[in-house]
């Protein structure tokens, strides 16, 4: 491999990429954009590694979404993804390469290679970051909930480099597609001695996601226990249904098994950022709140006006938020009928 530890590459910002599932899986781009802003304060390059076979147009993807730098590692070894040889090159490149930073997205691919890798690389790593910064001593500050998510952590990287984190997907937004974007790709051989694979991958096959999850709604529902039992909740899916909107919860709605975990809005579930959230019967507990800051208008109803999430609220509307949400339906489908 091509050894490269000139000054400059010492304050790279390394971001691995995790294509699969790209068009619906778009965490590592929205690290990259992170990257692109913590680059300031570094003052180095934005690099994205991609592993793989016929993976060029993920190349290119990168630079336009913000990378300065694409290494490509493209060999027919490399097709089936193998969390060994992923994670053995990506050890051995940041050995040599010494980047400052090194960012993975927080999905079961970058969960399991991760912590192999930062234990190869002698370095610490921090686990599912809710935010990153740069603090006034150019060292990331790694922002992630600890203690089960009682208490917001700011944990640095002292002295062990690269300062390794794995980032919550739907944290940071991607930077619009830049055509005209110019970065530079540069294609690395692969080793011929690749670790013996203990898994093989006999057979995969593509798991349609949802045409939008929660996290990419520009319309949010999310309903908590004060719908008061299941089967008033799912009233809130046939208002999604006539608003073309997703279902959120909060926490004890997903533990009642009111609807299934993928729905979870909060500190232990998904970020969203709708242009529109309506929030029935939450109270706004800052573990539910501190994901949906990014709403842009928000109407909450709820019987207690007190409630930290009628505070919160573009819209406060004191009620009952089953007869709320049954009389905004017939509202929509009288309209539609007109
Ligand atoms: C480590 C940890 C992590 C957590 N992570 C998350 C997370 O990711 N997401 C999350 O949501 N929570 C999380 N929680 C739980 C969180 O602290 C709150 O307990 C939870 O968000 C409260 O949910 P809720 O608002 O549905 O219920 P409640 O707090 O019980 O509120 C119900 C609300 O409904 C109102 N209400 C009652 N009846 C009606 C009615 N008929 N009409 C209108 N309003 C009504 C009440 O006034 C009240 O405001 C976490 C907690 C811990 C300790």
């Amino acid at each position: 491999m091509e050894k490269q530890n000139t000054q400059e590459t010492l304050r790279d910002i390394w971001v691995l990429g995790d294509y699969r599932n790209y068009f619906q899986s778009r965490v590592t781009l929205q690290i990259l954009a992170r990257a692109r802003a913590l680059a300031k304060g570094t003052g180095g390059r934005v690099c994205a590694l991609v592993f793989g076979h016929g993976v060029d147009e993920y190349a290119r993807e990168y630079i336009a979404h913000g990378a300065d730098l694409v290494y490509v590692m493209d060999d027919p070894r490399l097709a089936d993804y193998s969390v060994q040889t992923y994670s053995h090159l990506l050890t051995c490149l940041a050995a040599d390469h010494q980047p400052e930073i090194l960012l993975i997205g927080a999905t079961r691919f970058g969960q399991e290679i991760a912590p192999r890798t930062a234990k190869a690389l002698k370095t610490g790593l921090t686990a599912d970051c809710i935010d990153l910064e740069i603090d006034d001593k150019d060292r990331l500050v790694q922002i992630a909930p600890s203690f089960g998510g009682n208490l917001i952590a700011k944990i640095i990287t002292p002295a062990a480099r690269p300062q390794m984190a794995t980032v919550r997907p739907g944290t940071f937004q991607e930077r619009p597609h830049d055509d005209l974007a110019k970065g530079q790709i540069i294609r690395l051989e692969v080793p011929e001695d690749l670790p013996e694979e203990r898994v093989r991958c006999i057979r995969s096959a593509y798991k349609p996601a949802k045409a939008q999850g929660i996290e990419k709604a520009d319309i949010v529902i999310t309903g908590g226990r004060g719908m008061g039992s299941k089967r008033k909740f799912k009233k809130l899916f046939d208002l999604a249904r006539v608003m073309n909107a997703e279902v959120g919860a909060t926490r004890p709605v997903v533990y009642a098994d009111w609807i299934s975990h993928d729905a979870l809005v909060g500190q232990a579930g998904k970020h969203i950022r709708p242009k529109v959230l309506f929030s029935f019967g939450i109270s706004g507990a800052i573990q539910h709140t501190a994901a949906v800051t990014d709403a842009d208008f928000i109407v909450a109803v709820n019987k207690n006006p007190n409630a930290t999430m009628m505070k919160m609220a573009d819209v406060a509307i004191v009620a009952d938020a089953n007869q709320v949400c049954s009389g905004i339906i017939r509202a929509i489908k009288e309209k539609i009928r007109d």
